[in-house]
Order: C-alpha cells, then structure tokens, then sequence
C-alpha cells in the first residue's frame, strides 16, 4: 500500500461527539514524545499533516485523518506525560480508553514504543489494556536510528520479553527513514479483512 491522498477531517473531544461515515480506522498512540506525528506525517508522505513539536502531551483530542479516500487513521493524545497534573491525566486516558472500546470501525491500535528504552509503566498498563479488552494492535519499535546496529536485535528482544508480545516488533525511524512499507503492510493486511471487494 502507499498513502496518496491523506487530509485533515476534524477533531473530537470525546467518542460521543464524533459524527463521520463509517470507514475501517486505524488508531496511533504512545507516550508523549515518542514520535508518533512524525510518524504519522512519515508513512502518508505528508510532512506537515499532522503538527510536531518538542511540547509533549499537546495533543488532548481524538484527531481523524482521511487517508486515500477509504480509510481513517487517528491521532490519540499521547499517554504518560509526566508534567500535567494526575487529575488531567485521568480525564485524558478515561476519554482515550472509552474512544478505544467504543468506536466500532477501529480495526488496528499501533501501539509505539522508544526503542531506547523498556517499556515505561504507561506502555505497559496501556498494552494489558488492549490484551484485557481483546482489542486488536500492532507494536511499533521508534526512533531506531538511535542504536547502534549491534544493540538493535538484543534491545528488541527485551522490549518484546518485557511487554511480552506475541508478534514481531515493527522498526521505524522517521530521521532515517526506516520502516515505512512495514507499517503500512501491517496495515493493509488489517484493512483487507473490512474492504469488501469491488
Ligand atoms: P509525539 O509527541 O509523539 O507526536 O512526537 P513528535 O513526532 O512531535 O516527536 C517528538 C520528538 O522526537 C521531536 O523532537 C522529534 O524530532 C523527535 N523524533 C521523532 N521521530 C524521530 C525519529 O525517528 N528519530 C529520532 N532520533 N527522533 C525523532
């Protein structure tokens, strides 16, 4: 798959305000600052779709995205930020968590991780929630080009033994432009099992 069109449709508040046709929907999330809008703006070939900036925790809305006319990708607020208060935070994860379980058409959670480092408390909490809730996600490795080639394959497998995951991790680096065809495979093999043939 490659993403030729991907434009801004609107951003909700909460899962009961969102108003849009029904379209197979793949989510984004991770800690603050893990990369995810570079990510985002990477694997759709549009560098200013969706905004970054070294502010962690900006995004605090459910942010759609309309990608070649047939499917949605979400921004989700980032998770785990430390500086913003526990009750904002609460309020912040009660909306993420009610998006997660309610919005029928979400079809893949790409789950990121900053390969630099274990999983934090957030990552794990935020991925028993997806396992508890039965919900389907992939785990995306971030900013790779970070380590050296020899710690890649010994990091990952303790990023995998510590979030015990059942699937591969998926690599990516926007700096380096790594990754890309991978996610979005992972992607495409998601979306065929909701597309009816023409
Ligand atoms: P978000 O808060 O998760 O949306 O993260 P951003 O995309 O805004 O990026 C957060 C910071 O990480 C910024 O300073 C980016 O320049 C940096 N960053 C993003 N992707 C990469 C990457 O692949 N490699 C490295 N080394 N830095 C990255």
């Amino acid at each position: 798959m490659q993403i030729n069109e991907a434009e801004f449709v609107c951003s909700y508040a909460s899962l009961k305000t969102i108003r849009l046709e029904p379209r197979p929907t793949i989510a984004f999330i991770g800690r603050s600052n893990v990369g995810k809008s570079s990510l985002i703006n990477h694997i759709s070939n549009r560098k200013g779709l969706v905004k970054t900036s070294g502010t962690p925790g900006k995004t605090q809305l459910i942010n759609f995205f309309l990608i070649n006319k047939s499917f949605y990708i979400v921004d989700l607020p980032g998770y785990g930020f430390a500086n913003v208060p526990v009750a904002v935070k609460e309020q912040w994860l009660k909306m993420i968590w009610q998006f997660l379980q309610g919005y029928t058409d979400l079809v893949l959670i790409m789950q990121i991780l900053d390969l630099r480092h274990l999983p934090s408390k957030e990552d794990l909490e935020f991925n028993r929630g997806l396992k508890q809730a039965g919900l389907p996600f992939r785990l995306i490795g971030n900013k790779v080009d970070k380590l050296k080639k020899n710690e890649i394959k010994p990091k990952t497998a303790k990023i995998v033994k510590s979030i015990q995951a059942t699937e591969p991790l998926l690599i990516h680096s926007d700096l380096a432009k790594i990754g890309k065809a991978e996610i979005l495979a992972a992607m495409e093999e998601r979306l065929a099992l909701f597309t009816e043939e023409p």
